[in-house]
């Protein structure tokens, strides 16, 4: 089963508690004014790789890293795929963080078995769309201060 990414990152500090590795995923149905990631909005951006592919690139910088990140673009329009690797990255024993634009509530609402199925491997959701005059006061690791650090676990 194939991902498209967007980016990738060995080991970052900033997006999640801890050295985490970051997975950037392409497409968001959003345009949030002052979007950082305006290029990854773009379904097609980026290249496809396997589920297994990714998950060889995670394992390759263990021990180093506390867990992996979910980011974009919108993980959860690429939930089917990525639940997979969601699976086999709590399978190695990483927590998983991931952010999207939709609310914790808007989710469980839906009901797109997909999405939950995702959310179950999911430690910390940071929730909400990005809305740029709330920028001042955000919480740590979050853009707006509308959005959520939800932890799930
Ligand atoms: S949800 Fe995120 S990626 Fe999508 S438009 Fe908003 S800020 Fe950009």
């Amino acid at each position: 089963m194939k991902l498209t990414v967007a980016g990738f990152l060995d080991n970052s500090m900033v997006n999640g508690e801890g050295m985490r590795s970051v997975l950037f995923l392409s497409g968001c149905k959003r345009r949030c004014k002052g979007c950082q990631n305006v290029a990854m909005q773009d379904f097609k951006y980026g290249e496809e790789a396997t589920v297994e592919e990714i998950l060889n690139r995670i394992k390759s910088n263990m021990p180093i890293i506390k867990g992996v990140t979910f980011s974009g673009g919108d993980p959860m329009e690429q939930a089917e795929a990525l639940s997979k690797l969601a699976k086999d990255i709590k399978a190695e024993g990483l927590n998983i963080w991931c952010y999207t634009g939709y609310t914790y509530e808007e989710l469980l609402e839906e009901k797109n078995k997909n999405k939950l199925e995702l959310l179950k491997y999911i430690d910390v959701l940071v929730d909400g769309e990005f809305k740029e005059e709330l920028m001042d006061n955000s919480p740590k690791y979050a853009g707006s201060s509308n959005q959520r650090i939800i932890r799930l676990k």
